[in-house]
C-alpha cells in the first residue's frame, strides 16, 4: 500500500460532512451516474474518459446513457460548475483527492475479467498525479486487483507521493441506477488501511446509508459473490420452469409461495429467457474462472452460466415447435434491451435470440422503446418497426423478449386481429396464460 494522505486524527468521522475533489475515470454507465451524484452530494466533481465523441456529448449537455432522472440532475450539477468533463488526464488528476475507477472490465478470451482498462488507469493515475490522493475501485474486478493497482502506480510514478487504495464495489443497477446510488441497500468498502475505507465511506456520508467496512479482498469477493448469488437465483426458477412444463403446473405459482418465505424472499425469482446485461454473464465466468486459476472447480457456477445459455435457445425451440420450422416466418421480436428501463443491449437476450432465428431462415422484425438506435448499429439484417403494433401486423409469431411496461399494456385483441398466426412466446411470463388462449392465443410461457 502507499502512504496515506492524511494523519489519522485528521480522519472526519462518518456524520461529518465533506467536501472533496473527485475525478471518475470513465464516464461509462457507472462512472457517469457516480460522476453526477457524487456532485449531487456537494462534492467537487470532473468525470473522464478517453472517449472524445462521449465527452464531447456530455460537454455539450446530453448524457449519453438513458437512464430515469440522470439528465436533470447533470443539467443540475454542471449549471451548479460542481461537475465538468474532460479527456485529458492532466486536467483531471491533479486536483483530485479521490479518483474513483470506473472503467469496463469485460470478458477476456476464456471467460476471465480483462484488466487492461484497469492497468491503463491506474498508470495514467501514476503518472499525472502531483499530491497524495485516494484510488478507489468501483469497477468489479478479481481479486487481487486492488493490489496490482497499487503496484501499476507505484512503477509508474515520477516521485514517490503517498496514495492509498480502496474497493468500493458498484451495486446499481441500470434502469434505476440514480436512485440506486442515492438509497443503496448498503456500501461495501473494502482496504488493507481500514482508515482510508473510512475516509471513502465519509464521501457518501450525506446518504446515511448502512456501510460495511472490510478488508480489500472481502470487498472485491462481495461484489463477485452477489451478482454470482442472484444469477444462480435465477438459473434456479429456470430450472424449476423446466421441471414445471413437465409436471403441468405454473412456475409462477410456484415462485409465489417460495418467495413468501422470509428465508428466501421473493425477488430474482422470475423464470424467462434468462440474464443478461453486462454484469451477470460476464461477472459469473469471471468468478468461475478464477477460482479455477486457484485450483478449484467451481461445479455450481458452471451450472448457473450452462443453465442460462440453454434458456435463450430453448425459446427458439419452442416457437419451432408451434410453427411447425422457422424458415421464412414472420417472427416479430418486442424488446430487444437485456431489460426494461435501459438501452443497454450488451449480452442481451434478444440478440442471441435473433441470431438464431436468422440463422434457421426466419425472417425477423423488432421494437424497443428505448435500445433501437443502438441496436441498429450492431444488427441491420432486421426491420425495425415503430411500435409493437406494426411489429405484430402480418407476422406469425411475436416474441417477448424484455418486459417493458409498455409491453403488459398492449391492445392485446388489435395484435391478434393484425397477426398472420396468433402466435406468441411470451419469454418473461408477463401475459396471463388464460387470458390469452380465451383471446384465441397460442400462447406458450416459460414454465406454465
Ligand atoms: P462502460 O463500458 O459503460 O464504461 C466504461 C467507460 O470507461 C467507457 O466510457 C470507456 O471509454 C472508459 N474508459 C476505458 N478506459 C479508460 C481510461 N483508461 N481512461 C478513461 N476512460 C476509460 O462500463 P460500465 O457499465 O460503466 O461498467 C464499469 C464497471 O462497473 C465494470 O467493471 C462493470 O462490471 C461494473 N459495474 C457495472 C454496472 C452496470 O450496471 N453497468 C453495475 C455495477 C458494476
Amino acid at each position: 500500500m502507499g502512504g496515506r494522505p492524511r494523519r489519522e486524527s485528521d480522519r472526519p468521522p462518518l456524520d461529518y460532512l465533506v467536501m472533496a475533489s473527485i475525478t471518475v475515470i470513465g464516464a461509462g454507465y457507472v462512472g457517469l451516474t457516480t460522476a453526477v451524484c457524487f456532485a449531487e452530494l456537494g462534492h467537487d466533481v470532473t468525470a473522464l474518459d478517453t472517449d472524445a465523441q462521449k465527452i464531447a456529448t456530455l460537454q455539450d449537455g446530453r448524457p449519453t446513457i438513458f437512464e430515469p432522472g440522470l439528465p436533470e440532475m447533470m443539467h443540475r450539477v454542471v449549471a451548479a460548475g460542481r461537475l465538468r468533463f474532460t479527456t485529458k488526464h492532466a486536467e483531471a488528476i491533479p486536483s483530485a483527492e479521490y479518483v474513483f475507477i470506473a472503467v469496463g472490465t469485460p470478458p477476456a478470451r476464456r471467460g476471465e475479467a480483462d484488466l487492461i482498462f484497469v492497468r491503463q488507469a491506474a498508470k495514467s493515475i501514476a503518472e499525472n498525479m502531483v499530491r497524495p490522493l485516494t484510488v478507489v475501485d468501483k469497477s468489479t474486478v478479481p481479486i487481487g486487483t486492488g493490489d496490482t493497482v497499487d503496484r501499476i502506480i507505484r512503477e509508474n510514478q515520477k516521485s514517490e507521493i503517498p496514495f492509498r487504495v480502496v474497493a468500493n464495489p458498484e451495486f446499481q443497477r441500470e434502469g434505476s441506477a440514480v436512485h440506486d446510488f442515492m438509497h443503496p441497500d448498503r456500501l461495501v468498502i473494502g482496504a488493507h488501511d481500514p482508515a482510508a475505507a473510512q475516509d471513502v465511506a465519509a464521501l457518501y456520508a450525506k446518504l446515511g446509508a448502512p456501510v460495511l467496512i472490510t478488508d480489500l479482498y472481502g470487498a472485491e469477493m462481495i461484489k463477485y459473490a452477489s451478482n454470482a448469488y442472484l444469477a444462480a437465483r435465477i438459473s434456479f426458477i429456470n430450472e424449476i420452469a423446466r421441471i414445471c412444463e413437465r409436471v403441468d403446473t405454473d412456475v409462477k405459482v410456484v415462485a409465489q409461495g417460495m418467495g413468501m418465505d422470509q428465508r428466501i424472499g421473493p425477488l430474482f425469482l422470475e423464470a424467462g429467457i434468462g440474464y443478461g446485461g453486462s454484469c451477470f454473464p460476464k461477472d459469473v465466468k469471471a468468478l468461475a474462472r478464477m477460482a479455477e486459476s486457484m485450483g478449484y472447480h467451481p461445479e455450481l457456477l458452471d451450472a448457473v452460466i450452462e443453465i442460462n445459455t440453454d434458456q435463450r435457445k430453448l425459446i427458439v425451440e419452442k416457437l419451432r415447435e408451434v410453427l411447425g420450422g422457422l424458415r421464412d416466418q414472420i417472427v416479430g421480436v418486442l424488446g430487444l434491451s437485456f431489460k426494461p428501463n435501459t438501452d443497454d443491449i450488451r449480452e442481451a437476450p434478444a440478440l442471441e435470440v435473433i441470431q438464431n432465428l436468422l440463422q434457421r431462415g426466419a425472417i425477423v422484425r423488432a421494437f424497443d422503446p428505448a435500445a433501437m438506435p443502438v441496436a441498429r448499429q450492431q444488427l441491420n439484417s432486421i426491420t425495425y418497426c415503430e411500435d409493437p403494433y406494426a411489429v405484430a401486423a402480418g407476422a406469425d409469431a411475436l416474441v417477448l423478449v424484455t418486459e417493458w411496461d409498455e409491453f403488459r399494456r398492449l391492445d392485446l385483441q388489435r395484435i391478434k386481429t393484425s397477426m398472420r398466426r396468433p402466435v406468441i412466446i411470451d419469454g418473461r411470463n408477463i401475459y396471463d396464460p388464460k387470458r390469452m388462449r380465451e383471446l384465441g392465443f397460442v400462447y406458450r410461457g416459460v414454465g406454465r
